[in-house]
């Protein structure tokens, strides 16, 4: 019997809207001869819609998401500097506001520098870890305030939470992870300066790296963790942080691992209460939006990880493996446009 997976398509403002339909393309290649179909739900959502009628996310449009299995995500955001959207934060708006209600805990992002990608680290350069970043508490949270604004005695807070309940989640979740993979976790906080949120971070590294006495476990500060990044990032298979350090580092790790068109990530609630959602890391993109030539690689492989999480893991790696084979074949083919991408790689699965 077909499994019907209803699926929530969220393309959002700039390449955005380029990039996801490619993804989508690359998505029926891989999976039109399984008995799976994807039922897909279009969400317009974004700046663009904010400015045209001020909504940013609807409870009846978030009602609906929550329906659906997973959400692809293109990105969101408008031109840095325009004027219209001061003081507006789509971030917090519309995608952690998704992050949040739906409790999606645990922000993958893997980094793998694959044959045939230039890294900026030089030839001959290795990484293949993944990044577990907390993804509903730290500094994101929203907590915090300004108090006499606009005088020049304003206070402003951001509070950095820390809760057992949610570190340990993540940490186990880290620590799963490396069982599957080469059973090595490095936890990355600031617990020499951040004594409170740092030291519970570290109280539930003892507790839960004592529960997996076959998992190597070490810890490093984050300012150390850029320099091994850069300077011997073969060393790590999972990296555990918290939110904003995962912020920094996912985009360092990114840079590393071949640049930005290439990046993809994954929102999870791995209790699967709520719809997880796929999003390259990249923004909009206003500097090259309307052209065309985004690369929708980024916004391919998080639909590779979408379908990891749906179960399809066959799948997600007949569409890792056409990348390979199209970055691999890259030097030859010069330039190409984000649709002529999407066509090459839709066409190595079918
Ligand atoms: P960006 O990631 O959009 O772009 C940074 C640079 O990378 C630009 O020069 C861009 O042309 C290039 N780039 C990005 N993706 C690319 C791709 N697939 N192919 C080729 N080149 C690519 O970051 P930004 O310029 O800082 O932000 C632009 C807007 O996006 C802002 O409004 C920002 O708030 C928003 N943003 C959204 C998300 C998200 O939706 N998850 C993430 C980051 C930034």
């Amino acid at each position: 019997m077909t499994r019907t997976i209803p699926l929530a398509v969220i393309p959002g403002d700039g390449i955005g809207r380029e990039v996801v339909p490619e993804a989508l393309k690359v998505l029926h290649a891989a999976t039109e001869h399984e008995d799976v179909a994807f039922e897909l739900h279009d969400f317009d959502l974004g700046i663009d819609r904010y400015l045209r009628t001020g909504d940013m996310l609807p409870d009846a449009e978030m009602r609906q998401i929550a329906q659906t299995e997973a959400i692809l995500f293109g990105a969101v955001g408008g031109r840095p500097g325009d004027p219209r959207l001061a003081g507006i934060s789509i971030e917090r708006g519309l995608l952690l506001r998704l992050r949040f209600d739906f409790d999606q805990y645990v922000n993958l992002r893997p980094a793998l520098i694959r044959p045939g990608v230039s890294s900026v680290l030089g030839p001959g350069a290795r990484a293949d870890f993944v990044v577990v970043r907390e993804g509903t508490e730290g500094a994101y949270s929203g907590s915090g305030g300004v108090l006499r604004e606009g005088t020049p005695n304003a206070v402003a807070t951001e509070v950095a939470l820390a809760t057992h309940h949610g570190v340990e989640r993540v940490m186990r979740f880290a620590f799963d992870l490396a069982r599957r993979r080469r059973g090595r976790v490095t936890v990355v906080h600031k617990n020499n300066v951040l004594v409170h949120s740092g030291g519970l971070w570290q109280s539930v590294q003892d507790e839960v790296s004592a529960r997996y006495p076959d998992i190597e476990v070490d810890y490093l500060h984050v300012d150390a963790a850029t320099i091994h990044l850069v300077t011997t990032p073969e060393r790590f298979d999972v990296i555990v942080t918290d939110n904003l350090f995962g912020d920094i580092l996912t985009d360092l790790a990114g840079a590393i691992a071949g640049g930005i068109g290439l990046a993809a990530s994954g929102s999870i609630d791995p209790e699967r209460r709520y719809p997880s959602m796929f999003e390259p890391v990249h923004g909009s993109a206003p500097d090259i939006a309307g052209q065309g030539v985004a690369d929708p690689t980024a916004a391919v492989l998080s639909a590779a990880m979408m379908l990891d999480h749906l179960e399809l893991r066959g799948q997600g790696d007949r569409i890792r493996d056409a990348v390979a084979a199209d970055l691999d074949a890259r030097a030859s083919t010069g330039p190409r446009g984000t649709a002529e991408v999407g066509d090459a790689l839709a066409a190595r699965l079918t």
